[in-house]
């Protein structure tokens, strides 16, 4: 316990708002599907994380439950926020999970401060709130319920189908207002998704999660996320997610790109020289310098798009659209 540099509390996207320590109460080695996982039971200070400006993400407000994700996604871009504790970016990431174990009343009081205005509050930004063990702590269904209490609006961005135990919750809060969903879906092909999601549902059973909130009301958004150089980023494979999602009632799709920010790059990169090691030198390239993909080798950029699909001996007109 000693080995943990036990200072968190503002933990969306990695900004380093390392203030307000969070008190570790116990560890607990998972049983039964849990096995390989260790619980990390901590008090957090505070659960609403106001998100720098700099940031330039879409929200100003977040809640993460949890911290670390057994979804295991290899591109994962909340990988180094582990290391602010002094755990690895890879497997501890997947299996040391932080419990936030007094979320629920924390949030509940948050929410009923003088100074809190009701902004919107996004979920699903640092780790999924859907994880595997949400099925055993409840938190994030604690959270949707403080959220109705104070009227608050929220949006939650998941891989699981485990949100469709809350559904209940989901459409009373979107028949008020409140609620927006979104899957992140980047491909639907089952080797693509085995080797890059090992932690989560397939994505086929996320669909059918999406069709069933969608008919119950619920507004539910699908990000493409992340179409990955070599693997999933022919047009082919973008589009059979695109009209899956759309068939199932998704009310918007949008693409994402995979990035490559600096802690994650290297834990990727590294995973692909061990996967697809005849892709090395073409990420190499794609992304030297860089975290996202430079214009010129966009997919859907005309010269990316002849480059990419020289590359992979097909057709331009193969590739994106
Ligand atoms: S589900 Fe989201 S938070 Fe969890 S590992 Fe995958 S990308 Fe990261």
């Amino acid at each position: 316990m000693a080995q943990l540099r036990w200072r968190l509390a503002g933990d969306d996207a990695g900004q380093g708002a390392l203030f307000d320590a969070d008190a570790l109460l116990d560890r607990h080695v998972g049983t039964g599907e849990f096995a390989d996982t260790e619980f990390l039971h901590v008090n957090a200070q505070r659960l609403i994380n106001r998100v720098p400006a700099s940031s330039r993400l879409p929200f100003e407000y977040t809640i993460n439950a949890y911290r670390g994700c057994s979804h295991a996604c290899v591109y994962c871009f909340a990988r180094p926020t582990h290391e602010y504790l002094g755990l690895n970016v890879g497997e501890d990431f997947e299996r040391k999970i932080v419990v936030k174990i007094n979320a629920v009343e924390k949030v509940r009081a948050e929410l009923a401060a003088r100074r809190w205005a009701g902004a919107p509050i996004a979920m699903g930004t640092n780790t999924d709130p859907y994880q595997r063990c949400e099925g055993r702590y409840h938190l994030t269904r604690g959270i949707i319920e403080a959220l109705l209490e104070a009227d608050n609006p929220f949006s939650i961005l998941t891989k699981s189908t485990l949100i469709l135990r809350d559904r209940d919750l989901l459409a009373e809060a979107a028949r008020r207002g409140l609620a927006h969903v979104s899957f992140s879906i980047g491909t639907l092909e089952d080797e693509v998704w085995r080797e890059t999601e090992p932690g989560t549902p397939h994505p086929g059973q996320r669909v059918a999660a999406l069709r069933r909130l969608s008919e119950a009301g619920i507004p539910c958004g699908v990000l493409v996320a992340p179409i990955i150089p070599g693997l999933s980023d022919r047009s082919d494979q973008v589009a059979a997610v695109v009209e899956a999602c759309r068939a199932a009632g998704a009310s918007s799709v949008s693409p994402i790109r995979l990035h490559l920010r600096p802690g994650v790059k290297e834990h990727y990169l590294a995973w692909l020289a061990r996967a697809h090691p005849e892709l090395t030198d073409t990420y190499a390239e794609l992304y030297r310098g860089r975290s996202y993909l430079a214009k010129g080798a966009e997919p859907g950029g005309p010269a990316g798009q002849a480059a990419w699909a020289a590359r992979r001996g097909l057709d331009s007109g193969s590739d994106w659209e």
